[in-house]
């Protein structure tokens, strides 16, 4: 909603002022995210309905893997089964004589009372044969009426995303068809184009309110094909804008001057490391110097696979502030990432005489004050601790530079909180996840982003093997074997919110096991319920040699580096998502020593499980890993838009669509370029549709 709004437009109204929608309608409307007709004519069909995209039973081909549609008509339904195995069976024929089932393993009851005999359906759906019939499971479908006509007449209708509660008060796809060509007839006038006219006949794009229209009731393919494209577009392009704008903000906030690498720096680099950095760290740091010293903000994100070594990379550039004259902080994501960091970095800054202090929750009062005044008063060089240094009220008395490890969990928003705290350091992003090329645009398209695509000299590939139960003793002998040369393991249980305690019994009851079959050797536990004290007691042992098997629930996830663990075990492996057991395998194969990976996985796993753990054993790259869990998730589970902290897409598909992304892009951020403010007589629609819709929680990157 629009209120407050400068001039407000009839494209601001509220929904329930729609004829046709009235109080009973809007609830569900608005929780579906539709408030306004501006919102209602971006609710945009899921699908459509035409001769081309129906396919006739009789015509179904065995093994086909893409989703069809199929429309006919109800002629049989049934439950079959009893208690909490019944299903619900529909049975659909359609003009091709054949008959296809429909099944629904859950909310069959739900489901049955929707149908009766003789009602038109389309389904969408994959289709399975059994026997010598085709069948659907859980298929979207809608109830058609005029479905026929479409068929013979060779319209196309537009099929509407929709939810029970949406069903419920009678806002089916036909509903939604009616209610949108009510506020055209109305109102299609007053549809202001958006997009500048340049930016229109450069890209070849139809006006927006022929591309509305038309995707909502497209006279032709050709003609719904021009208007997807040009509503694309237009997505992009605020999208793009938003990042555009906030990046060149970032870009004109004056910044501290650095120096590059001075005599502490260079001191770490040289003496310090044991080892000499990669062409790929070298080159991460030669961006950063550059950046901070250019005199305006760094905003840079380092994007490495696991192992790559970050961690210096970011110590190197922290010492370039303090080199400076400057305080530079070092965050993480979870406290044990944290000490394991602080540890590191206070060990490898110890010969450069830095003080170096710690700050994480759970810290006795007066300690923390203690940390707190000397991080106020200048004396602590370098703050290691959780992203709560910036959340509450710790206060630097200059800090030049901040470190954000494992970035993925540190979204635009939280970035922008910082800014408004009137922090402005040189930011300094790290990240392990990989993101394809097209994600990364939208995601980080605000940063510069340095891709660290080496490893360390020496490391051999992590040896993967997915085992199910049958083989647990050979898994069990290989460990002994490896124990016996002095290396280290880690068994990792799953652990599934919902089931938390249960899960956590999983792991306590695995430790026991082992514990009672590896005697005399030294197995731990830690887990997300053990107090932070405890958690690093039993890292450190594990660190330092006294544990031989650290058993635990995810919280060893990230970043956690011990050089001497070469076993990974992952139980429950079909659980896990793809990237997290990437990165969870990347807690092995750290030093030089060849090392090993376990997945051991139920024998039922359902054929995404299948497809991620194969991905695991044939690969260790972790951009291979993430195009392939970006292809098995889709793009909007793959980012979830709470943690990118960027707006939801309504149309544009980041993955399918990366060429209209990349032009519009370049479009958005050759705008800002040309125009930083959006001044231009020729761009006023296009900042006024930005300022009413990009979300305003971003803060920063209001124009005007
Ligand atoms: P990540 O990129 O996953 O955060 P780390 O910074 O934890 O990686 O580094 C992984 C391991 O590699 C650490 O033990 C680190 O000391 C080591 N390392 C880092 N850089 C190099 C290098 N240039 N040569 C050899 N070992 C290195
Ligand atoms: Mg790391």
């Amino acid at each position: 909603m629009a209120s407050g709004d400068p001039n407000p437009t009839v494209l601001d109204t509220d929904i329930q002022e729609l004829p046709g929608v009235g109080e009973r309608r809007a609830e569900p409307l608005r929780k579906a995210g539709i408030s306004t007709f501006r919102d209602l004519l971006r609710h945009y069909p899921r699908r459509y309905l035409d001769r081309s995209t129906v396919t006739p039973i009789r015509q179904i081909v065995e093994g086909g893997t893409e989703a069809i549609m199929v429309v006919g008509t109800v002629t049989g339904k049934s439950q079959v089964g009893q208690g909490r195995k019944v299903r619900f069976e529909l049975k659909v024929t359609d003009e091709s004589g054949g008959t296809l089932k429909a099944v629904w393993f859950r909310g069959g009851h739900y489901i049955g009372r929707q149908f009766r005999n003789g009602d038109r359906l389309a389904l969408h759906g994959k289709v399975e044969k059994y026997g010598s019939t085709f069948s659907m499971a859980h298929p979207d479908f809608d109830k058609l009426d005029d479905a026929k006509a479409a068929l013979d007449t060779g319209r196309i209708i537009p099929l509407y995303p929709g939810t029970a509660a949406l069903e419920k008060v009678g806002l089916t796809s036909r509903a939604f068809r009616r209610l949108i060509y009510g506020l055209f007839k109305e109102h299609g006038l007053a549809i202001p184009e958006v997009l500048p006219e340049s930016v229109r006949q450069r890209h070849d794009l139809i006006a927006g309110n022929v591309a509305l229209r038309a995707v909502h009731f497209p006279k032709s393919r050709d003609e719904l094909g021009r208007a997807v494209r040009r509503l694309k577009f237009e997505e992009f392009f605020f999208l793009q804008l938003l990042l555009a704008l906030t990046k060149g903000r970032q870009k004109r906030e004056p910044g501290t001057t650095l120096a590059g690498m001075g005599p502490l720096a260079r001191r770490f680099v040289e003496d310090v490391l044991p080892f000499e950095m990669t062409g790929a760290q070298k080159k991460a740091l030669r961006h950063i110097a550059q950046d901070t010293a250019s005199g305006a903000q760094m905003s840079r994100l380092v994007q490495g696979d696991v192992g790559s070594g970050k961690t210096v990379v970011g110590v190197a550039a922290m010492l370039m502030a303090v080199d400076a004259g400057f305080q530079a902080a070092f965050m993480a994501p979870t406290e044990i990432l944290t000490e394991q960091h602080y540890a590191n970095i206070k060990s490898y800054l110890e010969p450069l005489d830095l003080n170096v202090q710690l700050l994480i929750g759970g810290q006795r009062k007066k300690l923390r004050e203690e940390i707190l005044e000397s991080v106020a008063g200048g004396e602590a060089d370098v703050v290691v601790g959780t992203h709560a240094i910036i959340e509450d009220t710790v206060a630097f008395k200059n800090l030049g530079l901040a470190v954000v490890d494992e970035q993925h969990r540190f979204g635009v928003m939280q970035r922008a909180s910082m800014f408004r705290k009137g922090l402005r350091p040189h930011m300094l992003m790290m990240t392990a996840t990989p993101i394809p090329r097209s994600l990364a645009m939208t995601v980080y398209g605000d940063l510069d982003v340095t891709v660290m695509d080496e490893l360390p000299a020496g490391r051999k590939p992590i040896d993967t093997r997915l085992y199910t139960e049958k083989r647990r003793e050979d898994m069990y002998a290989f460990l002994k074997e490896q124990l016996r040369e002095g290396q280290q393991a880690y068994v990792v249980y799953p652990l599934v919110e919902e089931s938390e305690k249960l899960d956590l019994k999983d792991a306590e009851t695995g430790a026991s096991e082992l514990m009672e079959r590896f005697r005399p050797y030294k197995v731990d536990l830690v887990h997300g319920r053990m107090l932070a004290y405890e958690k690093d007691e039993a890292m450190e042992r594990f660190k330092g040699g006294e544990t031989d098997i650290l058993v635990a629930t995810t919280v060893i996830e990230v970043g956690v580096d011990v050089p001497n663990a070469t076993v990974m075990v992952i139980e429950h492996a079909e659980r896990f998502g793809l990237s997290q057991l990437h990165q969870l395998r990347g807690r092995v194969g750290r030093g030089g020593d060849q090392s090993y990976c376990f997945l051991m996985a139920d024998y039922k796993q359902t054929a995404e499980s299948k497809e991620r753990l194969q991905a695991m054993v044939e690969t260790t790259d972790g951009f291979v890993i993430s195009e392939t869990d970006l292809r098995i998730r889709g793009a909007g589970d793959f980012f979830g838009t709470r943690q990118s902290g960027l707006p939801d897409l309504k149309i544009g598909d980041v993955v399918r669509d990366q060429e209209i992304l990349g032009e519009a892009r370049e479009a958005a951020f050759a705008l800002v370029e040309s125009d930083p403010e959006l001044r231009a007589p020729e761009v006023a629609s296009a900042r006024e549709h930005f300022a009413r819709t990009a979300p305003k929680s971003l803060g920063f990157a209001r124009v005007g």
